[in-house]
């Protein structure tokens, strides 16, 4: 390529990994906030957007919060959750699941993935449980992942959570608009958590959400959430709290943005599926795909793999590329088992989620990409595959 064509390229419009993707109606519903003075963690946006997405997830009750580590927080510290005690989670994916565990003082033990839907492999969780009793530790959750919106197989999985009676945290965070044999992902936890952050299928610049059937869960929620507040007439606190309510600014963001969910929800599943038309065929470059009929998958992020061998290029080589011509991907979440701040915890692995993570990337996966940013990441793909 010609010094001036790289210019003409360079000048192109940066292709991003998943980026907000605003309808124009949360304006509406921020002014709202401004007209009414609810400059506030709370107010009639919050309470709308709350009743929204309960009804969306079929849940009796939500309460939406500063984020989703926050809401992950407060469902451990519902569930008693306290130092010295055990809670079982994935290993393959993002630290903000695994983080609250650590803010509690009880130690994550890690379950590898299984192949078909990258998540935890129910037979290793099987394992880690049954070991984990029988030298004498106290498991107080198991908590799931569903993993670039694809669903953790939740039949297996609560199958033995109900089997030891372990309640289950469900962190669906990646999976708003997902579904697991119809069921919406966010309503199969005992609690089960939603995150609205930048990069997420629908965005309130920050924000979470605490799901349950149980209100008074919620309302548990609520009240930790707002610094434990006694129901007295002057400020007294029996118990220690935190502040990690939603803005009723963000929370109008909120409302704004499920009103197109579905909407974001088809987008990216046209971009999942025009990127396994145009590579699905090259050998060596497999996509996390829905096992079977049980899962619907948002995809959040459409993620592939690429054997060097059959390929010629490593993901790291790939992703280099794609920088050169203005286009963000990102490698797979490095597995928790791996991290060094976590190198003292427990782990059942199969070898499965190194793997992953040494072979796969992520590949710009936003609701906002047009066809000929599709055909852009495309040209690009096959240009480097060729040249190797
Ligand atoms: C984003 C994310 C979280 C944390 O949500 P925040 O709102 O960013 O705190 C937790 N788990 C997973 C899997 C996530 O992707």
């Amino acid at each position: 390529m010609t010094d001036k064509e790289l210019k003409t390229e360079k000048a192109e419009e940066r292709i991003f990994l998943s980026s907000p993707h605003m309808s124009g109606g949360e304006q509406k519903y921020i002014n709202e906030a401004f007209e009414q003075n609810w400059i506030a963690p709370l107010g009639p946006n919050v309470n709308e957007f709350e009743k929204v997405v309960a009804a969306y997830c079929g849940v009796k009750d939500v309460a939406a919060l500063s984020s989703g580590t926050a809401a992950i927080h407060l469902a451990l510290i519902i569930l008693g959750v306290e130092a010295g005690d055990e809670v079982i989670t994935s290993s393959f994916t993002f630290s903000g699941t695994v983080n609250p565990v650590a803010y509690q003082g009880a130690t994550p033990v890690f379950v590898d993935s299984e192949e078909e839907s990258w998540n935890m492999d129910p037979n290793l969780l099987e394992d880690a449980v049954k070991e984990r009793i029988k030298l004498g530790k106290k498991v107080k959750a198991i908590l799931p992942v569903h993993l670039y919106g694809m669903p953790a197989n939740m039949e297996a999985i609560q199958a033995i959570a109900n089997k030891y009676g372990i309640p289950v945290v469900e962190d669906a965070a990646e999976a708003l608009g997902s579904r697991f044999n119809g069921k919406p992902a966010g309503s199969f936890g005992k609690i089960s958590i939603l995150s609205f952050n930048g990069n997420k299928i629908l965005s309130t610049s920050g924000g979470g959400m605490l799901l349950s059937n149980d209100s008074k869960i919620v309302e548990q929620a609520r009240f930790l959430a707002t610094q434990a507040r006694d129901a007295a007439p002057y400020y007294q606190h029996s118990q220690i709290g935190y502040n990690y309510r939603m803005s009723n600014i963000l929370a109008g963001v909120g409302r704004g943005q499920m009103e197109v969910l579905e909407e974001r929800v088809r987008q990216r599943r046209v971009n999942h599926f025009f990127y396994r038309e145009h590579l699905e065929q090259i050998e060596g470059i497999t996509f996390l795909k829905e096992p079977n009929d049980s899962y619907f998958s948002n995809f959040w992020l459409t993620t592939i793999l690429i054997d060097p061998e059959k390929t010629g290029i490593s993901n790291k080589e790939l992703m280099e590329e794609f920088e050169k011509h203005n286009i963000e991907s990102r490698y797979l979440w490095k597995p928790m088992h791996m991290q060094p701040v976590f190198s003292d915890s427990p782990a059942y692995l199969n070898g499965t989620s190194e793997r992953l993570f040494k072979k796969g990337l992520c590949l710009p996966s936003g609701s906002n990409m047009t066809d000929s940013d599709r055909a852009r990441v495309l040209e690009i793909l096959k240009r480097t595959l060729n040249k190797m």
